[in-house]
C-alpha cells in the first residue's frame, strides 16, 4: 500500500486523515512526496477538483515510482501511450498538451460537415497516428485517471468514481483552444434526489455547444459517458441513451450509426452478449445542439469494460481480469491508444510478482495476422529476453537489465 510524506507526517493512502492532511499541504503549497522506493521520497502534486483533493504525481515522472506503486508508468515498451509522445503529447511543467486528429469545433448548419471526421476512427486503427483519436483520448484519460489500475488495496467502482477520476483526471490537460475540462462531459451519477438539480444544470453546461451564429464556428463537447442503448426505428434516425443521463436522448445520423458498429461492432456485441458477468459500454462522443436544444453526436467510439470499468477488447481479457479483480492481485490495464487491433500487446502487466512487471499475453483468435510464434516473439523482445544468436544458445546474462517474465495464453491450443 503507498506511503506518503506530507509535511513531516507519513500517511498510507487509506489513513483516516488523509483528505485533512491534503487539505492543509494545498492550501500551504507543500509539496508531497511518495515513499514507494525510500526517503526523500518522489515528488507528487495536489490537485483539488470536485470539491476533492488528489494526490497525483508529476506529468512524466510515472517510471520513478517502484513497480507495485499506483503511480508507477509501465515502460514504453508495453504502452501505446509512447507512440504519442513528443507529438501527441507533450509535458510543460505541471501542464499536459494534447493534440488531436478529431475536431472540438463545427460550423455551419446541423448535419455531416465536408470534412467530417466522424471517419477519423479509421484512422485510429491505423498505428501511425501521432496524434489523439477520440478512441486514444479515452485511453489516455483512462489511465490518466488510475481505472487501469487495481490493487489489494481498491475497492469496488461506481460510476460515481469513475466520473470523479475522469474529471480530476482532465483538470491539468490542455487542448488547442483550452483547457480540456471546457470540453469535457462527463454525466453525474443520477439519482432521485438529485436528478431536479442535474437537469437544471445541464442546459448552462450543454450552452457551449449550440450554434449561435449559423455561419460562425462553435464548439463541440466531449461526452464520455456509459451507453445504455442505441435505438433504431425504421425511417428515422437513431438515437443513443446514456445512463445518468435518462431525461433525454442523443440523436445520432443513421451513417455514423453503421459506421461505428462497422468499427466497434465487436465491443457492442461483447457488452450484449454478456449473461452471467456484468460488462459496460462507454461512449466516448463529440456533440453540438441540433435546433432546439436536441444533443447530436457528431462522432463517436465505443469501449467494451468489465464490471469494475476495465477495458477489454474480447472475453478471455474479461475473464481473466475478473479472477485477478476477485483475487485481489495488483494489475495494470495495458492500452492500445493509437495501435491497430492487429498489434501485439499484452492484455496486462502484473505488478505483484517480484520487482519486474509480468507481462501477460492472450493470443487472441480473432488476430488471423499474427502466429503464436510471432507472439512468443514480441514477448520475448518486450521482456528484454535476449535472442540467442545461432549456434550459440549458451550466450546469457549479455544485457545489463534483468529480463522480465511473461506468460502467454493461446486459446487455440489452449496452453498458458
Ligand atoms: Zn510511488
Amino acid at each position: 500500500m503507498g506511503q506518503y510524506l506530507i509535511g513531516n507526517e507519513t500517511f498510507t493512502q487509506d489513513h483516516p486523515d488523509l483528505e485533512a492532511a491534503l487539505a492543509r499541504a494545498y492550501a500551504a503549497k507543500t509539496r508531497p512526496a511518495c515513499l514507494c522506493h525510500s526517503e526523500p521520497g518522489i515528488p507528487m502534486y495536489i490537485a483539488f477538483v470536485n470539491g476533492k483533493y488528489w494526490l497525483k504525481r508529476m506529468p512524466n515522472s510515472g517510471r520513478l515510482h517502484a513497480t507495485g506503486c499506483l503511480s508507477w508508468e509501465m515502460p514504453e515498451v508495453f504502452s501505446g501511450r509512447s507512440d504519442l509522445y513528443g507529438s501527441g503529447l507533450t509535458f510543460e511543467e505541471d501542464q499536459v498538451k494534447l493534440k488531436r486528429q478529431f475536431d472540438l469545433s463545427r460550423r455551419g448548419a446541423p448535419g455531416p460537415q465536408p470534412t467530417s471526421s466522424a471517419t477519423a476512427e479509421k484512422t485510429s486503427v491505423k498505428s501511425e497516428g501521432k496524434k489523439f483519436t477520440l478512441r486514444s483520448l479515452l485511453h489516455y484519460l483512462w489511465a490518466e485517471a488510475g481505472l487501469t489500475q487495481w490493487d489489494s488495496s481498491s475497492r469496488p467502482r461506481s460510476w460515481s468514481y469513475v466520473y470523479d477520476v475522469l474529471s480530476e483526471a482532465a483538470a491539468n490537460k490542455a487542448v488547442k483552444h483550452g483547457g480540456l475540462q471546457d470540453y469535457l462531459y462527463v454525466p453525474p451519477f443520477w439519482s432521485i434526489e438529485k436528478s431536479g438539480e442535474l437537469q437544471m444544470n445541464r442546459p448552462a453546461r450543454f450552452a457551449a455547444a449550440s450554434n449561435g451564429d449559423p455561419k460562425g464556428a462553435h464548439k463541440l463537447l466531449l461526452l464520455i459517458g456509459q451507453l445504455k442503448d442505441i435505438k433504431t426505428q425504421e425511417g428515422k434516425d437513431p438515437t443513443v441513451q446514456i445512463t445518468h443521463i435518462p431525461e433525454l436522448s442523443f440523436l445520432m445520423e443513421q451513417k455514423l450509426h453503421d459506421r461505428l458498429m462497422k468499427h466497434f461492432g465487436r465491443e457492442w456485441n461483447l457488452r450484449t452478449s454478456a449473461q452471467t458477468v456484468k460488462r459496460n459500454l462507454i461512449i466516448a462522443a463529440t456533440f453540438y445542439l441540433a435546433p432546439g436544444g436536441v444533443p447530436a453526436i457528431e462522432e463517436a467510439c465505443l469501449m467494451c469494460t468489465t464490471e469494475h470499468w476495465f477495458p477489454i477488447e474480447n472475453i478471455y481479457e474479461g475473464n481473466i481480469i475478473d479472477d485477478l479483480v476477485k483475487t485481489r492481485r495488483s494489475f495494470i490495464r495495458v492500452l492500445r491508444y493509437n495501435r491497430a487491433k492487429s498489434a501485439i500487446m499484452p492484455t496486462l502487466l502484473l505488478t505483484d510478482h517480484g520487482s519486474e512487471p509480468v507481462a501477460m499475453y492472450v493470443l487472441d483468435p480473432d488476430n488471423r495476422t499474427a502466429t503464436s510464434e510471432d507472439f512468443e516473439q514480441a514477448a520475448k523482445e518486450a521482456a528484454g529476453v535476449e535472442n540467442p544468436k545461432d549456434g550459440d544458445s549458451s550466450d546469457k546474462g549479455a544485457t545489463n537489465a534483468p529480463p522480465r517474465e511473461y506468460w502467454i495464453w493461446d486459446l487455440k491450443t489452449g496452453s498458458r
